[in-house]
C-alpha cells in the first residue's frame, strides 16, 4: 500500500478536498486503484450533529455514516463506496482509546497522547486503507489521506505527530506528502507572494513533515520565477511545484494536474513509475 497525504497551509477552505479527490482521480486514470481517508480534527464523533450553516451539508454514506461532505467528493470523483471508518475524527480516536482504557487493555500504563493516541491513529489508518471500496476483493494500490484544518492548528497536532511517525514507518517510496498552500496576489504591487507558503512549509517541517510536492492555490497560474523562489526557499524540486489556479468548474482540476504532469511527480515519489500508464480519463 502506498500513501498520499494532503495537508493544507495558510488558510482554511483552500480546496484541499477537491485537490485530494483530483489527485485520486488522476492516479486512477493512470491505472491504479485508489481509496481515501478524510481526517477531521474536531471532537465531534461525526458530522451528524454539526450545523450545516457552519459546516456545509452532512454527507450520508451507504452504511448510514454521517460524515464530512468531502467524502461525497471522493465517492463521485473516484466512483467508490466509502465506509463510516473512512472518516477519522478526534472524537472517534479518543472514544476508542478511552473505551480500551476502561476495559483495562493498557494494563495499568499511563494513557497518553504519545504513544497511545498516535498509535491508535496509525492503526486506524492501516486498518481502513485495506478495505476494498471499488467493488473488487483486494485492497487498493494507493490510499489518499486528507488532513482537515490548517497546519499549526492545535487540534491537528496529534494527527501530525502520528503521520510523521507513520511516514517514517512506511518509509520513503511509500509515502508522498502534498502540501496545498496559498499564493496570494497583492493588488497594489500585482505580484504573486510566496511568503505565506514559505512560512507554512517551515511550520510543517518544524513538526517533522517535509513536503514532496507543493500545490499552490492562486487566482492565476504561477509565474516561473515564483516557482523558482518557492523551490529555493521550500526545498521542493521545481517540477514538484504545481499551480492550482482558480477554474470555473472543479471537474477541471484533474485536467490542470494532468497538464502539469503532477501524476509523474507523485508516481516518482511513490516509486510507481514503471507500474502506472499515462493518464486516461473516462
Ligand atoms: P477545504 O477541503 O480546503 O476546506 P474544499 O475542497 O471544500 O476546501 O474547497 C473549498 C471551495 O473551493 C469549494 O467550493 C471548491 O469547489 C472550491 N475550489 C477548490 N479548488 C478550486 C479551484 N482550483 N478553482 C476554483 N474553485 C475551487
Amino acid at each position: 500500500m502506498k500513501y498520499v497525504l494532503v495537508t493544507g497551509g495558510v488558510v482554511s477552505g483552500l480546496g484541499k478536498g477537491v485537490t485530494a479527490s483530483s489527485i485520486g482521480l488522476i492516479l486512477k486514470a493512470c491505472g491504479l486503484r485508489v481509496t481515501s481517508i478524510k481526517i477531521d480534527p474536531y471532537l465531534n464523533t461525526d458530522a451528524g450533529t454539526m450545523s450545516p450553516f457552519e459546516h456545509g451539508e452532512v454527507f450520508v454514506l451507504d452504511d448510514g455514516g454521517e460524515v464530512d461532505l468531502d467524502l461525497g467528493n471522493y465517492e463521485r470523483f473516484l466512483d467508490i463506496k466509502l465506509t463510516r471508518d473512512n472518516n477519522i475524527t478526534t472524537g472517534k480516536i479518543y472514544q476508542s482509546v478511552i473505551d480500551k482504557e476502561r476495559k483495562g487493555d493498557y494494563l495499568g500504563k499511563t494513557v497518553q497522547v504519545v504513544p497511545h493516541i498516535t498509535d491508535a491513529i496509525q492503526e486506524w489508518i492501516e486498518r481502513v486503507a485495506v478495505i476494498p471500496v471499488d467493488g473488487e476483493d483486494s485492497p487498493a494500490d494507493v490510499c489518499v489521506i486528507e488532513l482537515g484544518g490548517t497546519i499549526g492548528d492545535i487540534e491537528s497536532m496529534p494527527f501530525i505527530e502520528a503521520l510523521g511517525q507513520f511516514s517514517y514507518r512506511v518509509g520513503a517510496g511509500n509515502f508522498c506528502l502534498i502540501h496545498v498552500s496559498l499564493v496570494p496576489v497583492l493588488n497594489v504591487v500585482g505580484e504573486q507572494k510566496t511568503k505565506p507558503t514559505q512560512h507554512s512549509v517551515r511550520g510543517l517541517r518544524s513538526l517533522g513533515l517535509a513536503p514532496n510536492i507543493l500545490a499552490c492555490r492562486s487566482t492565476m497560474g504561477l509565474d516561473d520565477n515564483v516557482k523558482e523562489k518557492l523551490s529555493r526557499f521550500c526545498h521542493v524540486p521545481i517540477d514538484n511545484i504545481i499551480s492550482l489556479h482558480d477554474v470555473s468548474n472543479i471537474w477541471r482540476v484533474p485536467l490542470i494536474l494532468r497538464d502539469q504532469k503532477a501524476h509523474e511527480s507523485i508516481l516518482r515519489v511513490l516509486n510507481l513509475k514503471g507500474v502506472a500508464r499515462e493518464p486516461v480519463f473516462g
